[in-house]
């Protein structure tokens, strides 16, 4: 381990080139280390951090459903089909903890391996069932490369047990393949994640830009250092529990770490005033997001009379349209919605939104429907990774001339797949979060709207 004094020494060998780095924000300190400066670990660091950080881990461990705390034996009896069930047990929790908190994953992977327990269970699952499963959890993409994934470990046989033939999978990178194969397979191979990534940082007093490539290569290579060739899994799990419980980003709990004699972040911060553990690694500062608009109109097709009452019957069923399969929310349902050039009024929305049924379902106001009940219902602003989309919700209640059969005898040239669903079945279904919000958004509007003083607008051909 070098201390302060080392560090301070050596501090022209590792001044960070600002220049070379797009980052705005590096921390003020030329005691820091850039990409093209950063030092292996030693053999004895790395001795001493794997029992450092093994101790601590099988001392402090969390208690997490996808975890099998193991004997040595029960470990050397764990073969064939044990290892499988660990390694899909694996892959399912690693892909629910991308972009989303143990705490909010633990419910969703119990249900998940109460209803599918093994790979061969999920292959048969459809794509909606597993959306239905994982509405709420976002990145719905992750769901569909774990069905697609398991058909395809299915068809093939036998679970791929290392990172090369792990990566071959659709939807598995460098994180999850390794994740899989040092925990489930025991292969002596690293993980890097965010957890990862900022302890190696302050262990490392790297400055440089970690979202770069050469930076990120260059975490992968300390890890891979680091991992023990006996029990990487267990010490992969240390490493990023570690980040998630006591090194984490805003407020570390260092008196705690049981790598702290190891940590240049802390051993400079305690002689340096101008330093802070958490100036590593680098704040970078995240891509502006697109602002998106769109018109989202709760279609409610009503079978009763074209009255009040009809417009307000519990008998209602609500349309509801199937995204496409590529792109944003893939293949998952919605209320149906248009896409708007930018904000918009109200008649703009509904001129959009008319053009959009009648074009998708032949639905005509002054043909094969009257209106019974249509109101602006409020906005709402749904936040992705990259986008702000701002909704602005309408309800429209219809009587269709006809009945529902209207809507089968559409000729459908742009294979629009869309269902009726009634109001308690809609309930009880998994639904993105956008489109529960917009559900509930709707149901509060009503309830604030008590029958008698609806207006009802009638708008006949
Ligand atoms: S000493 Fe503090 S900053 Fe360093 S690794 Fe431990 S928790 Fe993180």
């Amino acid at each position: 381990m070098e201390d302060a004094d080392a560090l301070k020494n050596n501090k022209k060998k590792r001044r960070v080139n600002l220049k070379e780095s797009s980052s705005k924000s590096i921390p003020e300190t030329d005691i820091a280390v850039g990409v093209g400066d950063i030092e292996d670990f030693s053999p004895q660091e790395t001795l001493t951090f794997r029992a450092s950080l093994l101790q601590w881990y099988y001392d402090n461990q969390r208690v997490l459903p996808w975890r099998k705390n193991q004997s040595k034996k029960e470990e050397e009896d764990d073969v064939g089909q044990e290892r499988e069930a660990r390694a899909y047990a694996v892959w399912v929790s690693e892909v629910m903890l991308q972009q989303t908190r143990v705490a909010a994953v633990i419910d969703y992977y119990n249900r998940w391996m109460e209803k599918w327990p093994t790979v061969h269970h999920l292959a048969r699952a459809s794509q909606d069932e597993v959306n239905e499963m994982w509405a709420g959890l976002g990145y719905y993409r992750r769901a569909r490369f774990l069905l697609e994934g398991a058909k395809i470990i299915v068809a093939g046989g036998d679970f791929p047990k290392s990172v090369s033939t792990l990566r071959s999978i659709r939807g598995i990178g460098d994180y999850t393949a390794g994740a899989i194969a040092s925990i489930a397979f025991k292969e002596a191979m690293p993980v890097v994640d965010g957890n990862v990534i900022r302890v190696i940082a302050r262990l490392k007093l790297i400055s440089a830009n970690p979202k770069e490539s050469a930076t990120v290569k260059s975490f992968w290579k300390l890890a891979g250092q680091l991992v023990d060739p006996c029990r990487p899994g267990d010490f992969n799990q240390a490493l990023m529990e570690l980040g998630a419980t006591l090194c984490t980003p805003l407020s570390p709990s260092c008196s705690a770490c049981p790598v702290s004699s190891q940590c240049s972040a802390l051993a400079v911060s305690r002689t340096c005033e101008s330093v802070q553990v958490t100036d590593y690694p680098t704040k970078v500062e995240k891509p502006r997001q697109r602002s998106d608009f769109s018109a989202v109109c709760v279609v409610e097709i009503s079978e009763g009379p074209e009255t009040q009452e009809g417009a307000h019957s519990k008998n209602n069923k609500f349309l509801l349209v199937k995204r496409p399969e590529e792109g944003l929310l893939a293949g998952l349902w919605e209320f149906p919605s248009v896409i708007l050039d930018g904000e918009a009024d109200l008649a703009t929305r509904r001129k959009a939104m008319d053009q959009y049924l009648k074009k998708s379902f032949k639905l005509d106001a002054k043909k094969n429907f009257c209106i019974t009940l249509r109101e602006n219902v409020g906005e709402y602003v749904h936040v992705f990774s990259h986008i702000r989309l701002r909704m602005y919700v309408e309800l429209v209640v219809l009587h269709l001339k006809g009945g529902v059969n209207l809507l089968n005898k559409k000729e459908d040239k742009e294979k629009i797949t869309w269902k009726l669903v009634d109001g308690k079945s809609i309930q009880n279904m998994g639904l993105t979060s956008g489109v529960r919000k917009v559900y509930n958004m709707i149901q509060k509007f009503k309830q604030s709207r008590p029958l008698t003083n609806s207006k009802i607008k009638r708008k006949r051909s």
